[in-house]
């Protein structure tokens, strides 16, 4: 099943503003809620809708959407990932909290988290993404601390149960929202959420349980990449909490243009000059290819911007099903800087393409502008 644009399915502009985002989310939030909605199907339509808001209510999250659509939220179609943020196992949890009040089922601060996916861009040469290329890249990564086996408590202390939550790891805070007065459950900021307080601090990690290092990892490009397409390295991310699983990398491929080459999808472009001499005879001229040159026989009259396909020759497909092919446009060069000798041939040639010359006569004087263009 093909997933539906996240304006579709929050029903809202491509242009629209934050605020109309947010405001076409909470209807259908509430709407929706699988705890309170009569409506069928409410509880994937509840999903859709949280799944588009956060993307498109995340500024970083919406312009990659707009860039790369769907394929740019989920590297190799396996599922939300979620840049930067780490996505709870518990469902509904935060955003019941958030709209009612903390009357649905709360979020457990010592349940299994996975960790935050990381994204990294890469930025190859256009012979690159066609060949592939195996590299290592250094990443930053967040690691559990030695230490401290991640529990930020300096070794042979533990941590303590959070004194201004009780464990709790959530805090009630009276508010007013668009539905009545509620009250929100907040995560206790002094704990983050843990319910635990660390009173003697690890040394290495300062308290977090985490420490900052850089990583090699090494990435295998395979041969035809194109822009925008990533590269999933399943488990590269940043560690998860209480036992969740590690977030995943995604390596974001750019190509840096060519001076001679276009790349369409697997296929090929160029544009080759003609001199309206080889445009009018016809000749055989060599086209460069990212496989090497090939020999092209330019058919005599060929027009300025007619096409040729060069087939194979382009981009191989990423999925190893073949090559694109090279398209190679002719562009006929009007002649300045004419010598003399040039100019009085193609006085001649004027002359004569009038009714009244011989196809011999023709013949005779394109094959001598043609050798005076070679300066023969
Ligand atoms: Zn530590
Ligand atoms: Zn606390």
């Amino acid at each position: 099943m093909s997933k539906r644009d996240y304006y579709d399915v929050l029903g809202v502009s491509k242009d629209a503003s934050k605020d109309e985002i947010k405001k076409a989310y909470r209807k259908l939030a509430k709407k929706y809620h699988p705890d309170v909605s009569k409506e069928e199907d409410a509880e994937n339509k509840f999903k859709e809708a949280k799944e588009a808001w956060e993307v498109l209510g995340d500024e970083q999250k919406r312009s990659q959407y707009d860039q790369f659509g769907h394929a740019g939220m989920n590297g190799g179609g396996q599922g939300f990932g979620g840049f930067g943020g780490g996505e709870d196992f518990g469902g509904f949890g935060d955003i019941f909290d958030m709209f009612f009040g903390g009357g649905g089922r709360r979020r457990d601060p010592n349940a299994p988290r996975k960790g935050a996916d990381l994204q990294y861009t890469m930025t190859l040469q256009f012979e690159e993404a066609i060949f592939g290329k195996e590299t290592d890249i250094q990443i930053p990564k967040e690691e559990t601390c030695d230490t401290c086996q991640g529990s930020g408590a300096k070794p042979g202390t533990k941590p303590v149960t959070c004194s201004h939550c009780n464990g709790a790891g959530q805090m009630n805070q009276e508010q007013n929202t668009p539905f009545g007065r509620v009250v929100n459950k907040r995560v206790c900021h002094y704990c983050q959420g843990t319910g635990k307080e660390v009173k003697d601090k690890c040394n290495t990690c300062g308290g977090n349980g985490k420490v900052t290092t850089r990583k090699t990892i090494h990435i295998n490009i395979p041969a035809g990449i194109n822009e925008g397409q990533q590269i999933r390295v399943s488990g590269q991310g940043e560690p998860g909490e209480n036992g969740g699983p590690a977030g995943d990398l995604f390596v974001v491929v750019q190509i840096r243009p060519h001076e001679f080459f276009q790349r369409e999808g697997d296929n090929i472009f160029c544009e080759m000059p003609l001199t309206f001499a080889q445009a009018a005879l016809g000749d055989e001229i060599e086209v460069p290819t990212v496989h090497g040159k090939v020999k092209l026989k330019v058919p005599a009259g060929t027009q300025n911007g007619k096409r040729f396909r060069l087939k194979d020759k382009g981009a191989p497909d990423v999925r190893g099903r073949g090559h694109g092919d090279q398209h190679v446009q002719m562009r006929v060069v009007t002649p300045t800087n004419l010598t003399e000798r040039q100019k009085e041939l193609l006085r001649e040639f004027h002359d004569i393409s009038g009714n009244e010359a011989t196809e011999e006569q023709h013949d005779n004087i394109f094959q001598r502008v043609k050798r005076a263009f070679k300066g023969e």
